[in-house]
Parts: structure tokens; C-alpha cells; sequence
């Protein structure tokens, strides 16, 4: 399933990536998204949780697949208008929803000026909507008293979590709620990133007991996101069409009970964008530290932060030929002997390494033997990749593109040093 050298993506040269854009430089596959799109078309919605992945250009494409986005900042709901997305639109369906645990200033001020639905995580961020915009429609995230990650970091539901309203407390919201005059629409249950299907019958069992508690104001539920994705060979997708009847099954229950029909949404992030990526690096040293062998890319966790944040495993393969040597006297199918290494980046932090397990312990990672100068592809890099991305060392952003129909189009330069010190000041004496 991953292959330990590549020469191409999606018919595109990853050498003639690398010499047209420079690296790192972030690649995404328009094809891998949008299949992962259509896996998903039985539910009635499908909201992109935009922070996984934001450019505009991936953003664009979703929303002429016909999907809707989640935004979880003022940025990002610049980012989703800039992209195309309606403010607004008839009906329930909102085509952009601003889901967090508060607003920050701009934030209030944004969904206001551009009348965005609101999807409150908190009692006080209903009552700062509701005082400024009494009457509106809301949706309520809620945190049912359990969650689940596929680590610490990635549990957004119970007790140890900041996010959603506790459940206990729906009441006191909806009593906010009736007392500005809000309509409580949606229901939200976005209770961690890599849920299984048998924590999944919980959760909709959590959501039925929470929507009767909310009643027939209801006309939209979401299944938030955290739909697990593959990041190594053995690891299995949901079965999707499962995860969906579970949702199915709560959701006509309710609408028996309500006489009204619901619509169901689901919110993935990493589903929709993790497999499409790539990170596409250049090893620019090699050295023996005793017993290890380390190849040094020129990407590091300034680019992709996952290793560092919660050990993630990304699969990784050698491109063939040194990007300096011509293409026609590059060997790229003689087989190479393997090597046990460990791959880091460029930063002066010892942490900076791609190949670590959860706790930052170093691992080694079985890789074709390479030379200075070939490429080596950090992969299911598309989810909480560049969008993690910093300028720590002074580094620039990667470059972004998007490969479509064998063609590849930047749709983000390379940072420049001046995009560096941008808004920087020296006070005059
Ligand atoms: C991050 C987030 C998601 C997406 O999570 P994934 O694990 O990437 O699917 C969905 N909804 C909300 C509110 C989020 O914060």
C-alpha cells in the first residue's frame, strides 16, 4: 500500500516537482479527496473541518464537491468566504458554521457582520451571542461526559476535556437560550479524533437522550468529526457505510419522535485530506551517530509537527536520483538494500525528529538506502500538515500544490525571508 520509492504522483514527476517548486513543498491529490468526498455522500452534509487542511484552493474544491465547511476562527471564516462560500444560505443548510468554545473578539464581530451560524461550546458564548444577536438559530456542541482519541491530545470529550457544553448543563443553556429568544436548531457531539464503532453506538445514544432533552426546535444533527484514517500498512479504515446506519438509525428515531425530518451531518477534517498529502523533502545529510544512521531532510517539525506532538507514524519513500542528476541517468527500478535510519529535520531542537514514538522516544524507520540529494516523501501528510506549520528557526512556510488532472498548480509560494520579518519593528531610540 506504500511503496518505498516513488518516481511520480498522480502522473506528475516528484523530481520535477521538487526542481519547479523547491522543498519542502506540500503536495496534495485532487482525485484522493474527492473519492474521499464521495465515501461519504449518503450523509446529508458534509461539513469540512477546515483546520486540517485551510488553503483556499482545497477549500475551493470542496465546496464545488458540494460541501460545507466548519470554521473555528475569525481566520478561518475569512478563509472560507475568500474560497467562495456563502455567508449564509436559505433553509437550515448554513453553508459555513463557527464552531469553538469561545469567541475571541474578532471572531463575535465576524459572525455577526456576516450573520454565520454559531455553533456555541460554551454557556458564556451563548449568552454573548444571544445578548447581541437575540432570535438567531444556534447549535449547541456538547460534551457528554465521555470521549475518545487516538491520543490524550486528540480527546475532546469528558471530564479532562475544555471543549463542548458539559452535559449536565444543557439545561441551564437551553434556559439562556429561551431567555434571548434563540432557537436551539442543532445538536453537535464532536467527541475526539480516531473514534471506533463500538464507542460510536455510545455516542449516538448520548446524542438521542440530548436531542430529547432539546426537542422539536431541532432540525439538524451532527456527528462532528474524528472519522479515523489510515497512517500505516495494517492499520483498517471504518466501515464507513456502518458508521453512517448507526447515525441513521438515531437520527429516524428521533425524527419519529419529533414528526419532523433531521438533517444529519458528519465533520470530518483528517478523513477528507490526510491521504491526499504529501510532504516532499530533500536529504541533505547523511551521518552515522554510532550504531544510527540519520538522514537530514530539509523539512523538520516546523513543517510537520505530528511526530513531535503525538509520536505519529507517517509512511515515508525515497525518490530515486539525486535531484541534480538527469532524469534519463537515473536508475529508479534496481532494487536497493534497506537501512534501519532515523529521519530528522533541519531545526536546532533535538526533538526534531520524524521517527519518534509517542513520549519522544527515537525509532529507526526501514527505508531504501539513499544518497544526499534524492528526495525522500513524508506521506498522509495532508491532515494537520502545513495547517500545523511555524516559522520556528526562522524557516519559511513550504510551498503548497495541488496536482489535478496530471497537471500541478501552486496554489501557496514558498514564504520569503521578507514574509519573515513582515510587521516587524525596530522602536527608533
Ligand atoms: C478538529 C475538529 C473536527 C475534525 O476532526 P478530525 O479528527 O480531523 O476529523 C471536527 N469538528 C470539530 C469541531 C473540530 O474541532
Amino acid at each position: 500500500m506504500f511503496p518505498a520509492t516513488r518516481t511520480e504522483l498522480a502522473g506528475v514527476s516528484l523530481r520535477e516537482i521538487a526542481r519547479r517548486f523547491g522543498t519542502p513543498t506540500y503536495v496534495y491529490d485532487a482525485a484522493v479527496i474527492e473519492r474521499k468526498i464521495d465515501d461519504l455522500k449518503m450523509f446529508d452534509v458534509v461539513r469540512f473541518a477546515q483546520k486540517a487542511c485551510s488553503n483556499i484552493a482545497i477549500l475551493d474544491l470542496m465546496r464545488r464537491k458540494g460541501v460545507l465547511v466548519d470554521a473555528v476562527s475569525a481566520g478561518e471564516i475569512h478563509r472560507a468566504l475568500a474560497a467562495g462560500f456563502q455567508p449564509h444560505a436559505a433553509g437550515d443548510t448554513h453553508p459555513i458554521v463557527y464552531t469553538a468554545d469561545i469567541f475571541d473578539r474578532d471572531a463575535l464581530a465576524m459572525v455577526l457582520k456576516h450573520d454565520i451560524h454559531v455553533n456555541c461550546g460554551s454557556p458564556d458564548m451563548l449568552e454573548q451571542y444571544g445578548s447581541r444577536k437575540p432570535g438567531a438559530n444556534v447549535t449547541l456542541r456538547i460534551n457528554p461526559g465521555f470521549g475518545h482519541g487516538h491520543s490524550q491530545k486528540t480527546n475532546t470529550g469528558g471530564e479532562q476535556s475544555k471543549h463542548g457544553i458539559w452535559h449536565e448543563q444543557l439545561d441551564d443553556c437551553l434556559r439562556i437560550a429561551d431567555r434571548h429568544g434563540l432557537s436551539v436548531t442543532g445538536l453537535h457531539l464532536h467527541i475526539g479524533s480516531g473514534t471506533d464503532l463500538e464507542h460510536l453506538s455510545q455516542v449516538c445514544g448520548a446524542m438521542e437522550k440530548l436531542a430529547g432533552d432539546v426537542g422539536r426546535t431541532l432540525t439538524t444533527i451532527s456527528a462532528g468529526g474524528g472519522l479515523p484514517t489510515i497512517y500505516k500498512a495494517g492499520d483498517t479504515y471504518v466501515d464507513t457505510s456502518v458508521y453512517f446506519s448507526l447515525w441513521d438509525a438515531s437520527r429516524k428515531r428521533l425524527e419519529q419522535k419529533f414528526g419532523h425530518k433531521l438533517t444529519l451531518e458528519i465533520e470530518p477534517g483528517r478523513y477528507l485530506v490526510a491521504e491526499s498529502g504529501y510532504l516532499v523533502a530533500e536529504i541533505r545529510a547523511i551521518k552515522q551517530m554510532g550504531k544510527n544512521t540519520f538522514y537530514l531532510l530539509d523539512a523538520g517539525f516546523n513543517n510537520l509537527a505530528r511526530p513531535i506532538l503525538y509520536g505519529s507514524h507517517h509512511p515515508m519513500s525515497i525518490v530515486p536520483g539525486p535531484l541534480d542528476m538527469a532524469d534519463a541517468s537515473v536508475d529508479a527500478t534496481s532494487p536497493r538494500p534497506e537501512v534501519e535510519a532515523v529521519v530528522g529535520g533541519p531545526l536546532c531542537e533535538s526533538g526534531d525528529i520524524f521517527t519518534q514514538a509517542e513520549g519522544g522516544f527515537v525509532t529507526t524507520r526501514k527505508l531504501p538506502t539513499a544518497q544526499v540529494g534524492e528526495l525522500l516523501v513524508l506521506e498522509c501528510a495532508g491532515a494537520y500538515g502545513f495547517a500545523m506549520g511555524s516559522n520556528y528557526n526562522s524557516k519559511p512556510l513550504a510551498a503548497e500544490v495541488l496536482l489535478r488532472n496530471g497537471q500541478a498548480h501552486l496554489i501557496r509560494a514558498r514564504q520569503t525571508p521578507e514574509d519573515l520579518t513582515r510587521g516587524e519593528v525596530i522602536p527608533s531610540a
